[in-house]
């Protein structure tokens, strides 16, 4: 695995990630953090080579290459905000998603998606394909967005050294899905936002959901360099979720139950609920119904700050700041995560909630 050196060099890498099932041709959309494998001889340019030879010349690996954080100052490619859409994207801004996608971008045949804060880059022979929907997307995980078409190609996504908090295409479902809440803040940037997007199961508490589909055998766990990577099929992926939110469209958010504001214990219900649903239901085709319901334009749920709060909710937290807050959203947009503690109330959604109406899975 590792060289007499202690390096992980690009025939390990190989080697590791044939072992995860990949090889050519295979469509790859990859989110990887370079120190989780350990010291890599070569460093980004050999993993980006590794992944190349195991998706071979006619597949392709795709990354993101995002500047989506709306809080940031690097928000959304200004080139990409004067371009007319188009099916590749003529930005070479950098993206803000780590050195291995910013090796991906500097490759000399690189192709970019063109999309202002959701921009993915990739390569290989069938790159294209992936990106050049990209920019009929409304939102950033929209109609035809990478993540649609990786499922077209029957393809996978690779986690390199990280876990499934960092799956951005949670949203491409929650996307088709229209969930309740679910939120158009920024229709020039294309970019949707999600009224508790600090407060997901896949961030807060990742070993969860991930637990969740390992137990469904969906999400394959290996050794690669000195981390864990886990690989998923698209299609699977995308078949899951689409199950689990029908049965219940809040079931990736933390939210408050009866009484009790407990993310936790939230979390865990929801989880034991979705293993449950997929066992009764493990409809492995449902991707095709989500891939239906994305070509479908909705109207997205627009933020509304509540006007007539649930002042008796155990998630409310009074008034702060001028708007009624909710312990179970994250801060608003316009609120900077470097300003105010880690779970500083959100503003209070209460009209987008299921509070009252949250004991599912407590009668079960
Ligand atoms: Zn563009």
């Amino acid at each position: 695995m590792t060289s007499i050196r202690g390096m992980v060099d690009k025939a390990a890498l190989v080697d590791a990630l044939e072992r995860l099932g990949l090889s050519p041709p295979c469509h790859l959309m990859v989110h990887a953090s370079l120190s989780a494998l350990g010291v890599v001889e070569g460093g980004p340019e050999t993993v980006v080579s590794a992944l190349r030879e195991v998706t071979g010349p006619e597949g392709a690996v795709i990354i993101p290459s995002f500047r989506g954080a709306i809080r940031s100052e690097q928000y959304a490619l200004t080139q990409c905000q004067t371009c007319h859409p188009q099916d590749l994207c003529p930005s070479r801004e950098e993206g803000t998603t780590g050195v291995i996608g910013e090796t991906v971008r500097q490759q000399p045949d690189s192709l970019r998606s063109c999309h202002p804060t959701h921009s993915w880059v990739g390569v290989g022979g069938d790159a294209r394909f992936l990106l050049a929907g990209h920019r009929y997307s409304q939102t950033p995980c929209g109609k035809d967005s990478p993540f649609f078409r990786l499922m077209e190609r029957d393809g996978k996504l690779l986690l390199l050294g990280v876990s499934v908090n960092a799956v951005t295409n949670i949203h491409a479902v929650e996307d088709a899905r229209n969930v309740p809440y679910l939120s158009a803040i920024d229709p020039a940037n294309r970019h949707a936002t999600y009224t508790t997007s600090g407060r997901r199961m896949q961030y807060v508490y990742p070993e969860l959901l991930n637990a969740v589909l390992r137990e469904a055998g969906l999400l394959h766990k290996g050794r690669v360099g000195v981390g864990d990577s886990y690989v998923i099929s698209a299609r699977e992926l995308g078949a899951f979720l689409w199950v689990v939110t029908e049965d219940d469209p809040w079931c990736l958010v933390l939210r408050p139950r009866g009484d009790n504001y407990d993310p936790f214990q939230d979390a865990c219900l929801k989880a034991a609920r979705m293993a449950e649903v997929w066992k009764a239901n493990p409809n492995r085709d449902a991707w095709r119904d989500l891939l239906a319901a994305s070509a479908i334009q909705q109207e997205p749920v627009a933020f509304q700050p509540a006007e007539a709060p649930a002042t008796d909710c155990p998630a409310y937290r009074g008034v702060i700041r001028g708007y009624h807050r909710c312990a179970a959203n994250d801060i608003p947009p316009w609120e900077r995560f470097e300003d105010y503690p880690l779970f500083e109330p959100g503003v209070a959604t209460c009209d987008q909630c299921n509070w009252p109406e949250s004991s599912r899975g407590e009668n079960s």
